[in-house]
């Protein structure tokens, strides 16, 4: 979804608003933002942006050569899915490590 920040009080109004819902200032000539940018807000007011960054080739080539060594992979997992500061390589961590656990689990269950 699109959005406008007040420029007079940095509340986060939709992009349709006319009047900032909190100080009633012209959204008329604000842009509107896109969203790759998420707002970080504090009590309801923008305080920054969240820049979503791109994963680059190289990350890449290094999560995937850590995550096929077996055992090491586990810690990998958890530190990609808790602790990488990128929203992407952390929702690539949580879903890999569902999985690990689901196989795990089929394997005592079957195995
Ligand atoms: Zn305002």
């Amino acid at each position: 979804m699109a959005h406008k920040i007040c420029k007079n009080c940095g509340e986060f109004n939709s992009a349709s608003a006319i009047y900032c819902c909190n100080c009633n200032s012209s959204l008329r000539d604000v842009k509107k933002r896109e969203d790759a940018i998420d707002p970080i807000k504090f009590s309801g007011k923008a305080v920054g942006y969240n820049y979503s960054e791109e994963v680059t080739l190289g990350e890449w080539i290094i999560i995937l050569i850590l995550s096929a060594i077996p055992i090491l992979n586990l810690i990998v997992l958890v530190l990609l899915a808790f602790v990488w500061n990128n929203t992407s390589i952390n929702n690539f961590g949580k879903a890999s490590l569902i999985l690990v656990t689901i196989g795990i689990l089929i394997y005592f269950l079957f195995g």
